[in-house]
C-alpha cells in the first residue's frame, strides 16, 4: 500500500493536491482516492473499487480504445479555442456557470466560450456543457436554448435536484445528463424513475467498482458516459475498463483528466492520442511512487481512512491496516 500526493496544475474542487492510496494485489494495482469530504460509508464503496482492481481484475474489454473529451474550464474564448485545438479531441466539455460571478456576465462569457470551442472543433465536432447544478430551471431553459445555437450534444447537470432536471428536460430539446445526481448505486434508478435525464455519467470509485457500475448501467437502461474522479493512471485504468466493457458506448468519455495533475505514478500515463485513450493498465513506477510519496501525517491519515472504510465492508480485508497502528 502506497500513499501518493500529487500537485494539481489547476485548482479543482478547491484542492491543490490530489491524494490517495494505491493498493497492490494478485490482479494488479487499485486506487482508493475519495475526496476529503466523504465519510467512511461512502469510502467503503471507493475501497471496494480498489479491492476489485487489486484482487479480482476486470471483465474482458469489448473495444481497444476509448474516445475521450477535452475539458475546457472557465477560461476566456481565446484560451478555450487554443485548448480545444491542441487537444486533438473531437468532443469538448465546456464548463459553464462559474460560481461567484454575476449571472449576466457569466451567461455572456459562457456563450462566448462555447462559440469559440465550436469554432475550434468545426461543424463535425461535439460540444457538451457542464453546469455542475448551478442554474435554476428558468435560467437553464433560457441558457440551453441560447447555447444550442452552437449545437449542443447534451447539457450535464443543469440544475441541482432531480425535480429540476426533470422540468428542464421537458422544456428543452437538448438531452440532459445526470452527474452529481449519481453518486450511489441506487441513484441512477431514482434518476430514471423521475424522468430526470437522458444520459447517466458513471464513475467507477463512487459506485464501488467496474462490475458494480456495469450493473448500474444495465439497470438504468440509459446511455452511459464514463468519467474519472481525477485519478492517477491506476484509477483511470478502471474507468477505461468500464468504458471498454459497456455493451454500447455512444459518447466520448471524461477520462482525459490526467492533464489536471502535475505528474503521475506511472511512466507511460493514460493520456489521449488523437482523442482516444488505448485500453491498457500501466504499472506504477518505483521512482514515481517515491517522488510523489505523501508525508508521514498525510500517510497516517490515509491509513486511518482505509481502516475505517474497511471496517464497513462485508468483504475480507484489502490490506492489513489497524486503526491507529502504523504498518
Ligand atoms: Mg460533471
Amino acid at each position: 500500500m502506497r500513499v501518493y500526493s500529487i500537485p494539481m496544475r489547476t485548482r479543482f474542487r478547491g484542492i491543490t493536491r490530489r491524494e490517495g492510496v494505491l493498493i497492490q494485489g494478485p490482479a494488479g494495482w487499485g486506487e482508493f482516492s475519495p475526496f476529503a469530504e466523504y465519510g467512511p460509508g461512502e469510502c467503503a464503496r471507493w475501497l471496494a473499487a480498489a479491492r476489485e482492481a487489486a484482487h479480482d481484475g476486470w471483465p474482458a474489454p469489448l473495444r481497444e480504445t476509448i474516445p475521450v473529451n477535452v475539458t475546457i474550464p472557465a477560461v476566456d474564448p481565446e484560451r478555450a479555442h487554443e485548448m480545444t485545438r491542441v487537444s486533438g479531441c473531437r468532443t469538448a466539455k465546456v464548463k459553464v456557470a462559474e460560481r461567484g460571478i454575476d449571472p449576466a456576465r457569466s451567461d455572456a462569457e459562457d456563450l462566448a466560450r462555447v462559440e469559440a470551442v465550436r469554432d475550434a472543433l468545426g461543424p463535425d465536432g461535439r460540444v457538451r456543457v457542464d453546469v455542475n447544478g448551478a442554474w435554476d430551471v428558468d435560467r437553464a431553459a433560457r441558457m440551453i436554448r441560447r447555447l444550442d445555437r452552437f449545437d449542443l450534444e447534451y447539457v450535464e447537470q443543469p440544475c441541482a435536484t432531480l425535480e429540476e432536471l426533470a422540468r428542464v428536460r421537458r422544456l428543452v430539446d437538448v438531452p440532459v445528463a445526470a452527474d452529481e445526481s449519481i453518486r450511489r448505486a441506487e441513484d441512477p434508478l431514482k434518476v430514471r424513475a423521475a424522468g430526470a435525464a437522458d444520459i447517466a455519467v458513471l464513475k467507477v470509485q463512487p459506485l464501488g467498482g467496474v462490475r458494480a457500475a456495469l450493473r448500474v448501467a444495465e439497470q438504468t437502461g440509459l446511455p452511459v458516459v464514463v468519467s474519472s474522479a481525477v485519478e492517477t493512471s491506476v484509477g483511470l485504468a478502471a474507468g477505461l475498463a468500464l468504458a471498454a466493457a459497456l455493451p454500447e458506448l455512444p459518447y466520448a468519455c471524461g477520462l482525459a483528466t490526467l492533464s489536471l495533475l502535475e505528474g503521475d505514478v506511472v511512466v507511460d500515463p493514460l493520456v489521449p492520442v488523437d482523442g482516444r485513450i488505448p485500453v491498457r493498465r500501466p504499472e506504477p513506477d518505483p521512482g514515481a511512487l517515491r517522488r510523489y510519496e505523501a508525508g508521514a501525517d498525510e500517510g497516517a491519515g490515509w491509513r486511518r481512512r482505509v481502516a475505517d472504510a474497511q471496517a464497513l465492508m462485508d468483504a475480507p480485508p484489502v490490506i492489513a491496516v489497524t486503526r491507529g497502528v502504523m504498518p
